[in-house]
């Protein structure tokens, strides 16, 4: 079974540091609101295609037994 890649990826919530090209930067998953510290590169390649294939570590578990399909719109853990 497929899980839909576009609803767990993750996105450049705020650039927090840059050096010329390479970049810190808060990254927060889309679909449960998990933010995390990460690097990156500044060019259109990693904007395009890297980006996409960033998997969140608190709900993007996509495989094994950890993988449930999404039933509710925010996981039980995460205070709204
Ligand atoms: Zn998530």
């Amino acid at each position: 079974m497929l899980i839909k890649q576009e609803e767990i990826k993750m996105k450049i919530k705020k650039i927090t540091e840059q050096i010329r090209r390479d970049f810190w930067a808060i990254y927060k998953c889309e679909h449960c609101g998990h933010e995390e510290k990460g690097s990156g590169y500044d060019d259109a390649n990693f904007h395009s295609n890297v980006i996409p294939t960033m998997i969140c570590k608190e709900c993007g578990k996509t495989s094994g037994e950890d993988y449930r399909p999404l039933t509710t719109k925010y996981p039980e853990h995460v205070v709204i």
